[in-house]
């Protein structure tokens, strides 16, 4: 067997150590079948949803030819508004499950969020036929609303700030995080040099964008340990109350630990707040309902945090490519713009110049409108704005989820069940106590070779291991030999050794195997110990 490099990889990123190693597994020298536990990509889907679309695009169709009929209804006209909600509860037949659910969902937009239905209905139609830029560019009006009202059922906790707060759909949380780093460099909120606290271990990307040259900012960390649950403790939200520092990045619940703030952490940084009030949170919650009664940072600092979100994750869409922004009207950003423009003729002049293109009001554009247009360079401000089939996908997986308002969602259960029922299979596996606490999304788990070494045999062992296995050549060893590819921790900033492993992505029975492969390397790794001492 090949030896590897693990010096090279430890300069790559570990989703691509990830990708590498599975060239590996597929070839293990053991002949087993390949098994990738790295990526987060869960192995379920909403089908309810996708199957309302359809029903949608089909009842587009029909609408569309009644305007324009040519080519035997291959070429179809604009829809008309009017009189489009009584047509389409004609068309819907309550007997199958799927229109039965359009017909709640149209029930609950109408009785509890009092939308106009002709409104709702050709929204919802000219959103998936898509013959329409994105209009209003930032979001749909009545997707706004429904992403709104998802947001506080899911995430605020009881606390209503849905009619405060403005989203903008995005291609995925990824293209989300894109949009808010170029604005804040662009608005000038962060400069290079500012020194910014990343909450970690934490998603390599928030490690690694702000390092780049565009950005250069100073990164410290303000990490948990698993001696402590994974929380953060109380000292570290004093390292973040120094004004100097900017900005405070949090995946929450945390990827690769998957634990959410508890309510004493919340109430930590409400305190941070107080003290340091410009800093800038942004807090990526896509994680956020595979948690009991959740409460994301955004509800409880508002005026400071940019929330992102995904349905990537719980709805299995990830190629959907559909997240979102979503900020208070009353915030800090629009603050700070304000007052630099006020104190900076430089800065007053750039922003005139550049928004002066897309608004007559320039200094008064706010950050999240500055977001949509600096998200195509300004110059494409007129076509920008997320696709509006994907626009409409999202409302309809949030509808899915707000028809049991106040209810048990048995979607969102059963998805919360299958993390859990492989997070103990796994743990089971290892031979180890399965351990778990309310905050904990058990989307990933994340255990160290190391200390499984030390529970499994001695610490003698793991001395042994922490000296002669860097924690790469085990997981290299893990998909050449046994075919089992992990997500390196400490790419995520996690102490070395830690492995993640991702509950969503494999059948159940994997889980078992893996545990199990891991368990025959550790056991290998014994032999050559005990090998060693008798020389
Ligand atoms: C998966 C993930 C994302 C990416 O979301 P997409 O919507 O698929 O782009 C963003 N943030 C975190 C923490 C993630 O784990």
């Amino acid at each position: 067997m090949d030896k590897i490099d693990v010096t090279k990889l430890t300069q790559m990123s570990n989703f691509e150590v990830a990708a590498l190693f599975y060239k590996y597994a597929l070839t293990n020298s053991r002949g087993l079948r390949a098994i990738n536990v790295g990526r987060g990509n869960p192995n379920w889907i909403n089908t309810q949803a996708r199957f309302a679309f359809n029903r949608i695009v089909e009842f587009g169709m029909k609408e569309s030819l009644q305007t324009i009929n040519l080519d035997d209804g291959n070429l179809a006209g604009y829809t008309d508004q009017t009189g489009i909600a009584e047509r389409f509860n004609q068309f819907l037949d309550g007997d199958n499950p799927v229109d039965a659910f359009l017909k709640q969902a149209l029930a609950y937009t109408r009785d509890v969020m009092h939308i106009n239905q002709d409104e709702l209905v050709f929204e919802w139609v000219d959103g998936v036929i898509g013959n329409h830029y994105p209009e209003p560019s930032r979001s749909l009006v009545n997707v706004e609303k429904i992403l709104n009202r998802y947001l506080e059922v899911n995430l605020y906790r009881g606390e209503h700030l849905s009619d405060k707060t403005k989203v903008f759909p995005t291609e995925g949380g990824t293209a989300a995080m894109v949009y808010l780093f170029n604005e804040l460099k662009v608005s000038h909120i962060l400069e290079a040099g500012d020194t910014i606290a990343i909450n970690t271990p934490i998603f390599t990307p928030y490690l690694q964008i702000p390092e780049l040259n565009e950005f250069k900012l100073q990164e410290f960390n303000v990490s948990s340990d698993e001696s402590d649950d994974w929380q953060l403790v109380d000292h570290k939200f004093e390292e973040l109350k120094d004004p100097n520092v900017k900005a405070f990045f949090v995946v929450n619940p945390t990827n690769p630990t998957s634990r959410a703030f508890s309510d004493h952490a919340l109430d930590k940084l409400k305190e941070v707040v107080e003290a340091n009030p410009n800093l800038v949170i942004i807090t990526d919650d896509v994680y956020g309902t595979f948690v009991d009664d959740f409460k994301t940072i955004y509800s409880v600092v508002p005026h400071n945090t940019l929330l992102v979100y995904s349905f990537s994750k719980l709805y299995g869409a990830t190629g959907q490519r559909i997240g979102l922004i979503a900020m208070h009207d009353d915030n800090i950003f629009d603050k700070l713009i304000e007052e630099m423009t006020a104190e900076d003729p430089v800065i007053r002049e750039a922003f005139r110049k550049r928004y002066s293109y897309v608004t007559n009001k320039p200094h008064e554009m706010s950050f999240i409108d500055r977001t949509v247009a600096d998200s195509r360079n300004i110059g494409l401000y007129h076509a920008a704005g997320l696709s509006t089939p994907q626009q409409i996908t999202m409302a309809l997986f949030s509808l899915t989820n707000l028809i049991y308002e106040g209810r048990e969602d048995p979607y969102v259960t059963a998805s919360k069940e299958i993390v859990s029922h492989r997070y103990k299979a796994f743990w089971e596996s290892l031979g180890l106590v399965v351990k778990t606490t309310e905050e904990n999304a058990e989307y990933y788990t994340v255990f160290s070779i190391y200390k499984l070494a030390e529970s499994k045999y001695s610490k003698d062992f793991r001395a042994y291991l922490e000296q002669n296995c860097n924690h790469l050549a085990f997981e290299w060893r893990l998909a050449a030999e046994y075919g089992v590819v992990v997500m390196d921790g400490a790419g995520m900033g996690t102490k070395a050794g830690y492995l993640r492993i991702s509950l969503a992505n494999r059948p159940d029975k994997d889980y078992e195997t893996v545990g199990g492969r891991i368990s025959d390397l550790l056991a290998s790794y014994y032999t050559e110990y005990l090998q060693s001492k008798a020389q």
